[in-house]
């Protein structure tokens, strides 16, 4: 595997200043074309499955996070709070705070459960600088999140409905998991005491398991410190081992926030709340792409899909048209004329965009495309139209074949 830093500065995906300070990278244009194409599958694959979308402030009152448990279980990985006008102010460590007091703010029937509420949100994390370092250990944090609010007997069904997403989402982004863990308490302090309730939620995810088939190894001292989770675990080249998706159980929250919904009896009850992430963090999932693949993502992630070569400058009309046609289907395209080198230094150069058009004077003249795949395959000439839209539905349909 690749060393997503290096490769990250060599692609021109993302980088750092000092000035914006360590683990606080930005993002360029060819890195967040892959990142908008990640959170855009994403929203895509939660809106069909009945998720629907918020937008949250990514601060809080300090009070916030006492509610919430995050302020006494968490806060060695919180920023200080800021002081504003004798309120203290905190940059969030979750995006769970936030979605309870949005379920909260209005009445909810049972009729409405599972209620699904979905964002890709920020927070924020004050790791130590000495362990910064590309898009795997960073202080701003962009979070693929989701929580269900929920019934105890919708709860299985959530974690499994869950569980596929991930499995779905892994398959399109060509990302294979190192294992699966159940991750429990630990000693210590660190989590909440409400032996009852870890008891549950344990039975609950470790039902959703074993039914499921899925090999999984049940690991003390991980869990969340309001509830036991199962974690989709990924390894980096050197066989370190990082969480990439997580489905969690939590009674504690809802009580906290005194949420509630009127049931078929007429009175009030209390939702538990599955959170759950696909990819988790945005960062660490394009980290993690980006070792995978070298840099080679599946099309619909590429930063450049179709890179046009014109042989002469008198194809270059031709190689502009083309682009206009790909753009207009909204494919990344871009030309690369004579100006940039030799035919040969020009197909190098392209060597990581999976689809390359070389247009000589017979394709400018009957307006065919002869494509060169990334992998090496040369395809026969054929309608632009044809190649047009054939890439367009490989695209679309977020697959990781080529052709
Ligand atoms: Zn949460």
């Amino acid at each position: 595997m690749h060393d997503h830093r290096k490769l990250g500065r060599e692609l021109d995906l993302f980088d750092t200043d000092p000035l914006i300070g360590s683990g606080l990278p930005y993002w360029l244009p060819a890195g967040a074309a892959v990142r908008h194409s990640l959170e855009e599958y994403i929203r895509e694959v939660e809106r069909r499955a009945g998720y629907r979308h918020v937008y949250s402030p990514v601060l809080g009152k300090r009070e916030l996070y006492e509610i919430s448990g995050h302020w006494s279980h968490y806060s060695d990985d919180m920023f200080p709070p800021m002081d504003l006008g004798g309120e203290q102010m905190v940059l969030r460590p979750s995006l769970c705070p936030h979605h309870a007091l949005i379920f909260r703010s209005r009445a909810h029937s049972y009729r409405e459960l599972p209620l699904r509420m979905a964002e890709l949100g920020g927070m924020y994390r004050s790791e130590l600088s000495g362990v910064l370092g590309g898009l795997t250990r960073v202080r701003a944090i962009q979070l693929n999140d989701a929580h269900v609010f929920c019934t105890i007997d919708q709860v299985a069904d959530e974690v499994r409905a869950a569980l596929e997403l991930i499995r779905r989402a892994y398959r399109a982004l060509g990302i294979t998991p190192a294992r699966i863990r159940l991750s429990l308490p630990g000693e210590g302090g660190k989590y909440v005491a409400a032996p009852q309730l870890w008891e549950r939620s344990t039975a609950l995810l470790t039902e959703v398991l074993e039914s499921s088939g899925l090999e999984y190894e049940a690991v003390a001292g991980e869990a969340a410190f309001y509830g036991p989770k199962i974690d989709v675990q990924i390894a980096d080249g050197a066989g370190r081992e990082a969480t990439l998706s997580t489905v969690q159980v939590d009674f504690h929250q809802p009580e906290q926030f005194d949420l509630g919904y009127i049931g078929p009896d007429g009175s009030r009850h209390r939702p538990v709340m599955v959170h759950r992430a696909i990819i988790g963090s945005v960062e660490r999932a394009v980290a993690h792409l980006i070792e995978q693949h070298g840099g080679a993502f599946p099309a619909w992630l590429a930063p450049v899909q179709v890179v046009a070569l014109p042989v002469s400058e008198e194809e270059a009309p031709a190689a502009a048209a083309f682009v206009e046609r790909c753009l207009e289907r909204g494919l990344r395209a871009e030309s690369a004329g004579p100006a940039q080198g030799s035919l040969g230094a020009r197909i190098r150069a392209a060597r990581l965009v999976p689809y390359q058009a070389v247009i000589g004077a017979r394709e400018a003249a009957v307006d065919e495309i002869a494509l060169r795949l990334r992998d090496g395959r040369r395809l026969d000439p054929r309608p632009t139209g044809e190649v047009l839209s054939h890439i367009g539905e490989l695209v679309s349909g977020h697959r990781t074949d080529l052709w």
